[in-house]
């Protein structure tokens, strides 16, 4: 078995495999380690994507589309629906487990080495303390492999990044423990998001109800780490929700997992180590929507990775280039959309109420997501700034 690779890339979700993808693509020798039985399963997400940025990465297979999304709504704690002007958002709830395993055949195809079952539990260091390589367990076995550059995609408790040394363990506010579950035999309109706001469904985050093609659906929600108690935690409100709002529904599948909802990882590489996705906190924190940017940084990893192993030399130079990039396309408003998620998940539900209320008057075609905000600036304007950094990024 071949143990000396141009790139190691730890983790087979959307980042790792975009990762994978593009270094084997331009010329790289790519080993990529998923320490699951099968690319794309479980499905721990709820599976919806911008129409625009999933197709600017990649050519879209139909059978990756279960639904196509043009609506948008919005629960108030009262009950009432605030729905958004038409079009406002164009997306797709995709099937993201047939997208991550043909996707991974894609990479395969490119070069890369995909080998699963296989556990990364350290990270090398030659004797100048500078990153080798990586030991992995496969079913019980240890094996060394060395590298020039890791691309650590390990998801959002990145053992990688840790071990390379560098502060990744979120702040309890700033992880969303998240529960989901896959209805059947459900009568929702099909093109709709469903956004459930306020303390009554999910304290400091929000639920979500996104419809399947053939009458399924993953409603799910996410609440802020600190309102998680023992017997009071995410399972408990997605019980009372699915007991209030599908009673008769049958499950296929629940699933749970963490979604980092802080500002990005400040460091984004070290000397032969890029990080990469939700191991470097690259969610959208008011959204907690991850896939594409997952799906980006892993695509700018692996070409910075890439160039990096053909001219050694720019190594610094294209890694300071990943990180930058990564702050200009989602970093910078990371902190903004950061600093308005701890004024949004701080109202309590009567606010919910009273500026949705506000926001049914405005005329149903004028209805974007900047008039909700501006209802929320209006109440408090201190959040003037970063509203309006928010939505034109400057
Ligand atoms: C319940 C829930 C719902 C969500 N809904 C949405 C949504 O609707 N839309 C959206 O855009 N985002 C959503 N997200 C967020 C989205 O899932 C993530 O942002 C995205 O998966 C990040 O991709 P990634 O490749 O960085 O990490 P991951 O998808 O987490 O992939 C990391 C991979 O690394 C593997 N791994 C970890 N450690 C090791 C190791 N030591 N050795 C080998 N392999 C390892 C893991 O098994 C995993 O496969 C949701 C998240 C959750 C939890």
């Amino acid at each position: 078995m071949k143990t000396e690779w141009d790139i190691i890339v730890v983790g087979g979700g959307p980042a790792g495999i975009f990762a994978a993808l593009e270094a084997a693509k331009a010329g790289a020798s790519v080993l990529l380690f998923e320490r699951k039985r099968e690319m794309g399963i479980p499905v721990r997400c709820g599976e919806a994507v911008g129409k625009v940025d999933f197709h600017s990465y990649t050519e879209v297979d139909p059978r990756w589309i279960s639904t196509e999304i043009n609506t948008f709504v919005m629960v108030l704690p009262n009950g009432k629906e605030v729905k958004l002007k038409s079009n406002i958002y164009a997306g797709y709830i995709i099937n993201r487990d047939l997208f991550e395993y043909d996707m991974a055949a894609r990479a395969a195809a490119a070069g890369a080495c995909i080998r699963m079952r296989s556990n990364v539990c350290d990270l090398l260091k030659n004797v100048s303390g500078e990153i080798c390589g990586v030991r992995v367990e496969k079913r019980g076995t240890f094996q060394e492999y060395h590298a020039r550059i890791v691309i650590a995609a390990d998801g959002v408790e990145s053992r990688i990044a840790r071990q390379a040394g560098i502060a990744s363990v979120l702040n309890i506010r700033d992880i969303e423990p998240c529960v989901q579950a896959t209805l059947s035999g459900v009568d929702i309109p099909e093109k709709a998001l469903y956004l459930y706001v306020g303390t009554c469904y999910a304290p400091g985050g929000y639920a979500w109800v996104f419809p399947k093609a053939n009458r399924c659906a993953n409603v799910g929600l996410g609440i802020n780490g600190k309102y998680s108690k023992r017997g009071r935690n995410a399972e408990s409100y997605l019980q009372d929700f699915l007991k209030r709002f599908f009673p008769e529904a049958s499950v296929q599948r629940y699933v749970s997992g963490g979604v980092p909802v802080s500002t990005n990882l400040e460091t984004l590489s070290l000397k032969n180590l890029l990080i990469t996705g939700d191991a470097g906190h690259m969610v959208n924190p008011l959204n907690g929507g991850g896939i594409t940017h997952a799906i980006e940084s892993g695509i700018r990893a692996g070409k910075a990775a890439a160039g990096a192993c053909r001219k050694p030399g720019e190594m610094q130079s294209l890694f300071d280039v990943y990180e930058k990039d990564i702050y200009r396309r989602f970093g910078k408003n990371h902190e903004s959309q950061y600093r308005i998620k701890e004024l949004v998940y701080q109202m309590n539900d009567e606010e919910y109420n009273r500026i949705g209320e506000e926001v049914l008057k405005i005329d149903l075609k004028k209805r974007s997501f900047l008039a909700v905000f501006r209802k929320v600036v209006k109440e408090h304007p201190g959040f003037l700034a970063d509203v309006l950094r928010a939505f034109t990024g400057i």
